[in-house]
């Protein structure tokens, strides 16, 4: 079959390697479609030895099952499944709570991530992986997996401060962003405050719902304190989905006395954390930062909810699989909307 894999590092090449067999406890998927996501690009651009190579990239993967293993109850050849990418160990404090995203064994494993992902006409994975997804087309229940599935999880750990008349600070409006958009409004009566570099993006967030879109640029504090207010009032929750020096810089400046701040974008950015001594200090009194990572299997089952019911629909732009490092290097110049998803 052909599968687009990472060779070595920071190399996404289409290659012919041979098709998988389900092993005890999983299914062999005819891969749908998976989202393109900008994690991919930070795993190509990881140091060696961080990842392994070679390796199928892809962890944001619906499909139908062609093949099921020995073992496997509940699941049958014909059935279409959207897959949960977290592996973790099943046995820890967190694991057993059901947050294997925390999971204290196997740090960040997972399909696509530790091992071979959906970039591919199939892929193996394990039954306990997978979610109904109804009468969804496959193209949008892949970015359910993560672009729903992360902002998701990131808006739950801020649920009590989303109260109605508050306000909500995105910065980042792609993949994940435009998606965060659409669970505000389904979820909560916040003020939502969108904030990109692209304009294209911003149309995007006014589409979808946001009711400011500042554009950043070397004004961007001043643009959303605006709007939110000047210190020591702000944003009641800030969601950071670039994560890179400049935006965290500005989530620390405009979100509120007692705020939240969720720095999900994984750009290398650092936030400096220090008590009140400095003048003025690097973030305001009572605020309390989370790094949230992807989300939990009962929250995805939540997300799918959520677009079944017509809330959530993924902006999505489609490429063949022999067009997937094409569409790499678009997300890397900033040239996709929404989320860009590769139908093998
Ligand atoms: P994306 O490329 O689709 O979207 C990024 C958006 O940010 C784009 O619209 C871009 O124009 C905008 N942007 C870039 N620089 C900006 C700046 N300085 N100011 C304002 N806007 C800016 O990426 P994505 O797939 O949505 O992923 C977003 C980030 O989240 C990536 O770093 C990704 O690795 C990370 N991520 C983290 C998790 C997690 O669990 N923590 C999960 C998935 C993705
Ligand atoms: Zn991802
Ligand atoms: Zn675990």
């Amino acid at each position: 079959m052909r599968a687009v894999r990472m060779t070595a590092p920071g190399v996404l090449e289409l290659v012919d390697v041979p098709t998988p067999a389900a092993g005890p406890g999983e299914v062999l998927l005819r891969v749908g479609a998976v989202g393109a996501c900008h994690s991919d690009l930070h795993i190509l651009d990881a140091p060696p030895g961080l990842f392994p190579t070679p390796m199928t990239l892809g962890h944001e993967i619906a499909g139908t099952i062609d093949g099921v293993g020995p073992g496997v109850d509940g699941w049958s050849t014909g059935d279409r499944a959207a897959v949960y990418g977290i592996i973790g160990c099943g046995r820890c404090r967190a694991c057993l709570r059901g947050l294997e995203n925390q999971c204290r064994v196997v740090p960040v494993g997972g399909i696509g991530l530790s091992r071979d992902g959906g970039l591919a006409e199939h892929v193996v994975v394990p039954a306990s992986r997978l979610l109904h997804v109804g009468d969804l087309d496959l193209a949008q229940a892949a970015p359910l997996t993560d672009a729903g599935l992360t902002p998701y999880h990131a808006i739950e750990l801020a649920r009590d401060k989303l109260h109605p008349g508050t306000t909500c600070v995105v910065i980042g409006i792609g993949g994940l962003g435009h998606m965060a958009l659409q669970i505000l409004v389904a979820s909560t009566a916040v003020r939502i405050v969108a904030v990109d570099t692209s304009v294209a993006a911003l149309d995007l967030a006014t589409r979808l719902g946001a009711h400011d879109v500042v554009q950043a640029g070397p004004d961007t504090v001043d643009k959303i304190r605006s709007i939110v207010g000047p210190p020591p009032d702000g944003a009641d929750v800030v969601l950071d989905f670039v994560g890179a020096q400049p935006t965290l810089d500005t989530a620390r400046q405009v979100v509120a006395t007692g705020g939240r701040l969720l720095l999900v974008g994984l750009a290398g950015g650092t936030l400096p954390v220090r008590p009140v001594a400095d003048e003025p200090p690097p973030l305001p009194l009572e605020t309390s930062v989370v790094v949230p990572f992807w989300g939990t299997r009962a929250e995805l089952q939540e997300v799918i909810a959520l677009a079944r019911g017509g809330q959530l629909q993924a902006d999505v732009q489609t490429f063949p699989l022999a067009e997937a490092p094409e569409a790499y290097e678009a997300l890397r110049r900033g040239e996709i909307h929404g989320r860009a998803v590769i139908v093998p």
